[in-house]
Formats: C-alpha cells, sequence, structure tokens
C-alpha cells in the first residue's frame, strides 16, 4: 500500500445504488472510489490496478462476498485489507466474514462517520504492514550483503549462484568466475593495522564494483580478502579481459603497500574459470577458480591464470 493519504478503494457491490452511495462517500472523505459488481471486475482491477481497500457487499448473485474475499486471498499475493458490509447483522454471519479473509464487517445502511473512521483504522494496519513488508525485504537485503565492504557475501554468493545456475542451465550460455585474493595482505595488515586493512577491503571492492559493467553481474565477498566475480554470459576470452582489466585497474590506483614482494601497491592473483570447463555445480566451478589461484600465486602472484594451467 502506497503511504500517500489519498487511498483508491474498490467498493464491489452487485447493486447499483449501494455502488454510488458508498462511492460518494468515499469520495467526499477525500480518497479514489472504484467500483466493480461482480468477481470478475474485481479480480481484473486487482490484477491490472493498485487497491489499497475493498468494501465487500456479502449479498451478491453467483459468487458472494464471502466466496469472493477467499479468492482474493488465495490469488492476489499481497494483503489488502477488506471490509464486509452486509444487511445482515447476526453473530453467524460476522463470524463467517472474518473466518473467510475479511478484515471487518459493518451493517446497512452505513453511517458516514462510522465507514469513515474504518477507513482510517484499516489505513493505519496497512500502511503498518506495508513498512513490515519493506523491512523484510530490506532485512532479506541485508543478510547477502558484507557489512564492511556491501558487496554481497557467501550466503548471497549461494542464492545468487543458484539462480544464475538455473538460468545458465535453460539458456545454455556460459558463466565465468574469478576467484581473487590480495597479495601480501597479511603484511599489510601487520604493518598498517587492522583499521587501514579495513580500508584497503573497502577500497578493493569498491574498485571490482566499477570494474563490472552488467547488471548481471556480481562481486562477492567470500571471506577474508578473497573475492569473487561472477560473470554470467561471458565466455572464458571475457572472462580473461576482466582479469587483465582489473590487474591494470590495480596499477593505476596504486594502493600504497610498501611490504608487498611484487610491487609497491595493493596487487591482487586472479583464478578464472567457466562454466565451458564442466564444472558440475556451482560449487565444483569455485573450486576450479581456487585451484587456479593457488598456481597464480606459486607463478609469483599479481597474475591471472586460468584453469587447468593455462597462463596468459
Ligand atoms: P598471499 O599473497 O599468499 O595471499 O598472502 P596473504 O598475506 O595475503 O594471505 P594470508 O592468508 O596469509 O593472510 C590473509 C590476511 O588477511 C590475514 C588477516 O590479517 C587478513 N584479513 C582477513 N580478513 C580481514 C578483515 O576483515 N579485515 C582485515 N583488516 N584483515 C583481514
Ligand atoms: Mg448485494
Ligand atoms: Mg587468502
Ligand atoms: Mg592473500
Amino acid at each position: 500500500m502506497a503511504k500517500q493519504e489519498k487511498l483508491t478503494i474498490l467498493v464491489v457491490d452487485d447493486s447499483v445504488m449501494m455502488r454510488n452511495v458508498i462511492s460518494q462517500m468515499i469520495e467526499k472523505s477525500g480518497h479514489n472510489a472504484i467500483v466493480a459488481e461482480n468477481h470478475i471486475q474485481t479480480m481484473k482491477y486487482l490484477r491490472t490496478q493498485r487497491v489499497d481497500l475493498i468494501l465487500m457487499d456479502v449479498e451478491m448473485p453467483v459468487v458472494d462476498g464471502f466466496v469472493l474475499t477467499q479468492m482474493i486471498r488465495k490469488k492476489i499475493d499481497h494483503w489488502i485489507p477488506i471490509i464486509f458490509l452486509s444487511s445482515n447483522d447476526s453473530d453467524d454471519y460476522l463470524t463467517k466474514g472474518i473466518d473467510s479473509g475479511g478484515d471487518d464487517y459493518l451493517t446497512k445502511p452505513v453511517k458516514e462517520v462510522i465507514l469513515n473512521a474504518k477507513v482510517r483504522a484499516m489505513t493505519r494496519i496497512a500502511r503498518m504492514q506495508s513498512e513490515l513488508d519493506d523491512l523484510n525485504q530490506q532485512l532479506a537485503i541485508l543478510t547477502n550483503i558484507d557489512p564492511l565492504t556491501q558487496v554481497m557475501n557467501r550466503r548471497g554468493l549461494e542464492n545468487f549462484m543458484t539462480k544464475s545456475w538455473q538460468i545458465n542451465y535453460r539458456q545454455k550460455s556460459e558463466i565465468s568466475l574469478l576467484m581473487l585474493d590480495i597479495d601480501f595482505f597479511k603484511p599489510y595488515n601487520d604493518n598498517y593495522g587492522h583499521v587501514q586493512g579495513d580500508k584497503c577491503l573497502q577500497e578493493f571492492a569498491q574498485l571490482l564494483m566499477k570494474s563490472i559493467n552488467r547488471a548481471s553481474d556480481a562481486v562477492v565477498r567470500f571471506g577474508g580478502e578473497e573475492f569473487i566475480i561472477i560473470l554470467p554470459f561471458t565466455p572464458i576470452s571475457g572472462a580473461r579481459f576482466k582479469a587483465q582489466e582489473i590487474i591494470a585497474l590495480l596499477k593505476s590506483t596504486a594502493i600504497k603497500h610498501d611490504f608487498s614482494s611484487v610491487a609497491s601497491f595493493v596487487t591482487a592473483s586472479i583464478g578464472i574459470t567457466s562454466t565451458s570447463l564442466h564444472a558440475k555445480d556451482h560449487l565444483e566451478l569455485i573450486k576450479q577458480a581456487d585451484s587456479a589461484l593457488y598456481l597464480a600465486k606459486e607463478k609469483g602472484r599479481n597474475q591471472s591464470i586460468l584453469y587447468q594451467a593455462e597462463k596468459h
């Protein structure tokens, strides 16, 4: 539900007279009323436009308000408050209304002041619900993000890879993966201190973020000073190019590192692989990149190596 005060309220009633009366009350209180005379029109509205609240008649031919409410709860995945309007004021009816998924129950004829108060109350609940949805969404994002560097964490990687793998499988395309490890990071930490070490990790992550340019690419902090870049829809040639670009970018950025044995600035070693090298799942893909990375370290660091030991 939107946060602005003007709500779109759907009036569902088979009687044209009732639709008019209720709509007028709604418009008078500053909201926007739309009307539906049966379940078909109702479902169409709910699927095609934003509705903040539904005022639902109970007695309707073919599909009554209770059954229609059950349909809405089953088929529309977000929650919209529903208030029943009925000329039947028995306790039984009220209970049935709440049981079928309604949120409140008013008897006809409806007093304008009561209707307005109910709309306000429902709006409040709907707003809280929407804020809760937003928070849950933020939380889901947060649990996939590394707090230090703000790139994806290992958990995010799992979700991302599972999805990418499925898409890749369907489209028969290629995913490339780079595993990067900062060279001589322990001496960096030991000499410049942990705080500066953290800053370096942040800068390194930003540099990697800058180096990717497709929305489908992702940077992950795999742990410590190890990062992964996933490049969906990218062949090995593209991945090698990217690795070289990162090595060049590290050189031009030149984060000072007086305690490295390979350069006067921070460098990284990179292992490259892609799904064309027959990994059976994403875990094996990561393992391949890791073993290529190991070779890059062994061969002197500040370089990238393709899995299966092809140096470039
Ligand atoms: P190599 O060139 O072989 O990669 O050597 P290295 O020193 O980079 O690798 P090593 O695995 O020996 O050390 C990694 C260091 O990374 C250890 C630790 O001091 C540092 N480190 C890991 N996580 C963090 C972190 O979150 N913050 C900081 N500041 N340092 C970290
Ligand atoms: Mg009716
Ligand atoms: Mg390491
Ligand atoms: Mg390292």
